[in-house]
Formats: structure tokens, C-alpha cells, sequence
């Protein structure tokens, strides 16, 4: 569905983003993949995603706090696809604390990396989507896009912003055959909840896995975890033609948390 298009997907060594990577090459998008970690795992997961889905696959090593980096980001997929036709703005970090707690350097990296990189990333893509004439951005934001927690002021601060930016871009582009989304995801067991799970059994003298059933019967009536391949899945729905007439819009995918 998508062969021949590129999907650059920020934050994709680890978690949701490696999973909407694959979810995306899998229907035939040529990949951008970004993130830190150790290089040669990094060249693994490369190497797997053309090898799994025939697909070509780069890595950019962009660091999301640093705008120059992001637009070479872009460039890079631009020189190896010949386009940057989809957007996942996917990466992020997390920290808790107490708003009179939490550390000032801690509040700028959050807003940096979880919010101000993804409008660095649109505001260079634009322009050759608007050329084009096609474009397809999927922010992901949260279930703390949509309602706070405590504990996660820059978290909720930035998550929100991702939902307003969304709809901004949607507005500015509703003629020209760009779209813009935000994916709301719920609690997903990646190595970000992880530390959170790790972090509330250390405190609560729990095991791990009451710590994470605790964390899901107190937010998601499903009590499931949603999974990385659901996220791509929405994905590639944003990215269809049975998608092209939905813009601007915030989409939970969290078994019921922001139902409540
Ligand atoms: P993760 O920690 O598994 O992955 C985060 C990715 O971002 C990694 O690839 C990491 O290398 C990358 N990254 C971190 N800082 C970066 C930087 N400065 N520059 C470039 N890449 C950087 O986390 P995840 O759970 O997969 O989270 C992915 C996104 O989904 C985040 O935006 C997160 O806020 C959001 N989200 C996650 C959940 C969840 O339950 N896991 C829920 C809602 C929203």
C-alpha cells in the first residue's frame, strides 16, 4: 500500500517507534530510523528491517534536541528516497517528579526532545511536502495529551502541546493533501514504562509485575498493555486513502483510560 513512499520514524531503535518502523516497511515504505543505542544493535535492527520487508532502510543518528540535526535528518531522507513523504514524530523520554521537585534541566529536555523536535521536524519536511503534494505526519502524543497525571508536569505540558501543534499543522495544510494526526497511546510496555514499573516496585517493596498491574488497574480499564505493532497499525490506517479526510485529529489508542 504505501511501495514507493519513505517514512521517516524519530525515536525507532527502541519500542513504539522500532515497531512502527516495521509495521510501515512492512506495507512497503522505505524507512529513516533514528534513535540512540549501541551501534551495532542499531545496524541489526537496520539490516532486519530491508531484510524482513524488502524494503531499503537508513539510520540517521539525529540527536532530537538539536534542530540542525533534525534538518539533516530530513535531508537525509530526501537524498536517499528522493522524498519524505510520511512524518512519525515518535521520539521521547520521560522523568517524575513533583512540580516543586522537579529539576529545571530535566523540564528542558522533556520540552526539547517530547515537543520542540517535533516542530523542527514539520517545519522542515513541509516544504517538500508541499511541493509534492502529498504528506502524511503522525505525532505521537499520549493519554497525557489529552488528561494529566501527577508527577509529570513537563511530561504533560509537552504531550498537550503535541495535540495543539497537530491541529495547527492539520489547518495550515487541509487543502494540500497533508494531513496531520496525533496517536494517543495508553500504557505500552516499552523500556520507558519499564523504568517506571521498576521504579514504583523499588518504592512500593513490590514485585515487578503487581507494580504493572497496579499501574494498569489504576489507568486502563482494559487492563492490557497496547502494543507497539497497534501504534504502527494506526499508523498506516493515517497513511491509506481511507485516512486522506482525517486531519487534525487526537486518536486514543489506551483500552479506555481517557473514557474515565
Ligand atoms: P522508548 O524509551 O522505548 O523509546 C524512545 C526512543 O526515543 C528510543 O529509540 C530512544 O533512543 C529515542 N530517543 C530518546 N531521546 C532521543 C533524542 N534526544 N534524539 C533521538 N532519539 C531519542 O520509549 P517508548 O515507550 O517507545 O516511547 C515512544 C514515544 O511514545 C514517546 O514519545 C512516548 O512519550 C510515547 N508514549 C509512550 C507510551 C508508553 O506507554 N510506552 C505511552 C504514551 C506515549
Amino acid at each position: 500500500m504505501l511501495k514507493g513512499k519513505s517514512a521517516i520514524v524519530t525515536g525507532s531503535t527502541s519500542g513504539i517507534g522500532l515497531g512502527i518502523a516495521h509495521v510501515l516497511a512492512s506495507h512497503g515504505a522505505n524507512i529513516v530510523i533514528n534513535g540512540f543505542g549501541d551501534a551495532t544493535a542499531i545496524e541489526v535492527e537496520r539490516a532486519s528491517i530491508e531484510k524482513t520487508h524488502g524494503v531499503k532502510c537508513v539510520y540517521s543518528p539525529a540527536d532530537m534536541s538539536k534542530p540542525e540535526q533534525i534538518r539533516e535528518m530530513v535531508k537525509l531522507a530526501e537524498t536517499s528516497f528522493g522524498a519524505a513523504d510520511i512524518l512519525v514524530n515518535n521520539a521521547g523520554i520521560q522523568f517524575t517528579a513533583r512540580t516543586e521537585d522537579f529539576p529545571e534541566d530535566k523540564w528542558d529536555a522533556i520540552i526539547s526532545i517530547n515537543l520542540a523536535s517535533a516542530f523542527h521536524a514539520m517545519k522542515a519536511i513541509l516544504p517538500g511536502m508541499q511541493k509534492r503534494g502529498f504528506g502524511r505526519i503522525i505525532n505521537i502524543a499520549s493519554a497525557h495529551g489529552l488528561v494529566g497525571s501527577p508527577e509529570k508536569i513537563a511530561y504533560v505540558a509537552a504531550k498537550h502541546g503535541i495535540v495543539g501543534m497537530t491541529k495547527v499543522v492539520a489547518l495550515e495544510n487541509a487543502t494540500a493533501n497533508i494531513t496531520c494526526n496525533a496517536i494517543c497511546p495508553g500504557w505500552v510496555l516499552t523500556p520507558l514504562v519499564q523504568k517506571q514499573i521498576e521504579d514504583r516496585a523499588a518504592k512500593e517493596g513490590i514485585t515487578a509485575e503487581v507494580a504493572a498491574k497496579e499501574m494498569l488497574s489504576e489507568k486502563q480499564p482494559s487492563l492490557r498493555f497496547a502494543t507497539p505493532e497497534q501504534m504502527g497499525a494506526a499508523v498506516v490506517f493515517l497513511c491509506s486513502d481511507a485516512g486522506s479526510s482525517i486531519t487534525g485529529v487526537s486518536l486514543p489508542i489506551d483500552g479506555g483510560w481517557t473514557a474515565q
